[in-house]
């Protein structure tokens, strides 16, 4: 082809590419539209208050629809009738009937100014596509604005290291009846590295650890000990950079997972399988008392500043302990006077000990604690799946309610408190009431009440271990 005709050519391409556009949106090009036009972003319909129109032949999205769609943040000044949209690690700024936005701080032109409508900002559709990098595309039989983000190429998976071993033995202690260990080639990052959940329906406890795959020599076990919760452990690459190991268990039971100083070696211990539970197995009861905060811990007080919740946390636990020291139980404080461990090494301190049953004690608060406010009651938190800490939860429950005059909230379950986490015992926290209530406090400053209370915690705790004595 000459030069001319090439030119020709391309011209007359354009033009049938103009007849063909106003055919496709069925009306002529300089023609402003409000009909109703949808708006699709990541294969996704929005329902937006304003929703894209074509105004001018430019097709103008609402801002905030559009990018709070995308995970972005949309924030407006109406003073200097300004809008800053923050999305991924891009700051895009639009003055309204200004065509320069700046991205990131470096000037663009757009074709068309953004603009209010209905008092949303609308920008140019054309300016989301080519600046940002989206896909910008029309449906026109159901005149659909379609907006897809780019596509970020995956990056391959970085192996860090292989588990190499994996074994499973009986243990020492009722806490650490049954511990499985796993060996890595390489050290873990640290305890982001690898992630926990009990699974229910058969019971199975899940480790997986991140950015590790399995040796090609590991097995998978099956275990045989009548009084351990573990019956086989199974291990395998869950996915292209993750190893996974599941225990397959004769109950829900949650084990303590620990990760040696050197970032190698994680353990895993369960603890004796419930039927076989014996608190007395070594001829004496131990109950671990854990009063909440310290005096030097901020916040924790009522509104009125007349009852600081560590003070009531100890002297109910001193109660419990004199009630429970008379009836032969052995009680282990966390804390000395007025002392405030940390929470991990409040853990440690019953992890490390004989202990059999871990009780944390605490009071409530709901609000910013600079105001009364309404919720009000007792309640009682175990550990999610755990059989043992569901029980001692109930027997506390049962004795409490319905003699003491508080609204019961009831037992509760939670993955998420760390003392009841962390414990390898049986454990519960109990809330006795609201402080930030103003009819509750009175109840928690009194030496009555707060005796009633340790008595019926005291009373629920013999009730747990009575139905254990063998
Ligand atoms: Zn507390």
């Amino acid at each position: 082809m000459t030069k001319e005709i090439k030119f020709i050519n391309i011209f007359i391409n354009i033009f049938i590419f103009i007849i063909f556009f106003c055919v496709i949106t069925g009306k002529p090009v300089a023609a402003a539209t409000h009909d109703d036009i949808n708006l699709v972003i990541n294969n996704k319909q929005v329902a937006a208050d304003v929703m894209p129109i074509i105004q001018d032949n430019r097709t103008l999205v609402p801002a905030r629809a559009v990018f709070e769609t995308l995970g972005g943040n949309v924030e407006w000044d109406q003073g200097n009738y300004k809008v800053t949209v923050k999305y991924d690690s891009v700051v895009v700024i639009l003055k309204i009937n200004n065509k320069v936005a700046t991205v990131n701080g470096e000037g663009k032109t757009l074709d068309v100014p953004a603009t209010i409508i209905n008092g949303r900002t609308m920008i140019p559709v054309r300016f989301v596509a080519e600046e940002l990098g989206f896909q910008v595309g029309w449906i026109d039989s159901t005149r659909t604005v379609t907006i897809t983000s780019p596509q970020k190429p995956e990056e391959p998976p970085v192996i860090i290291g292989h588990l190499t071993e994996v074994q499973a033995e009986k243990g020492t202690s009722n806490n650490a009846n049954t511990i499985v260990t796993i060996q890595m080639s390489e050290p873990l990052k640290g305890l982001d590295s690898y992630s926990t959940k009990v699974l229910t329906s058969p019971d199975r406890f899940v480790l997986d650890v991140k950015d590790f795959l399995v040796d090609s020599k590991i097995s998978d076990l099956t275990y045989n000990q009548k009084d351990s919760p573990l019956a086989a452990v199974r291990i395998s690459d869950y996915d292209k950079n993750t190893a996974r190991i599941v225990c397959d268990l004769k109950e829900a039971t949650t084990p303590i997972v620990d990760l040696s100083k050197d970032g190698k070696t994680l353990t895993i211990s369960f603890r004796t399988l419930t039927t076989y539970f014996n608190p007395m197995e070594d001829g004496k009861l131990v109950v671990v008392l854990d009063p909440g905060h310290g005096e030097a811990t901020a916040g924790k007080r009522s509104p009125d500043g007349s009852l600081r919740e560590y003070e009531f946390n100890r002297a109910v636990a001193n109660k419990m302990k004199n009630v429970l020291e008379a009836q032969g139980i052995e009680v282990i404080l966390t804390v000395n006077n007025d002392s405030d461990p940390s929470l991990s090494e409040r853990c440690e301190k019953a992890n490390n000990s004989d202990a059999d049953i871990f009780v944390s004690i605490h009071a409530n608060a709901f609000g910013n604690g600079s105001e009364w406010t309404s919720p009000s009651g007792w309640e009682i938190y175990y550990f999610e799946g755990s059989v043992l800490g569901n029980q001692l939860a109930e027997d506390i429950a049962e004795s409490n309610f319905p003699q003491i005059a508080i609204n019961n909230r009831g037992i509760k379950t939670t993955s998420n408190l760390y003392v009841i986490k962390h414990t390898s015992i049986p454990s519960v926290l109990i809330e006795h009431g609201f402080y930030t209530n103003l009819q509750e406090v009175q109840l928690l400053k009194s030496d009555e009440w707060r005796d009633k209370v340790a008595s019926y915690n005291a009373e629920g705790i013999i009730k747990f271990f009575n139905s254990y004595k063998k």
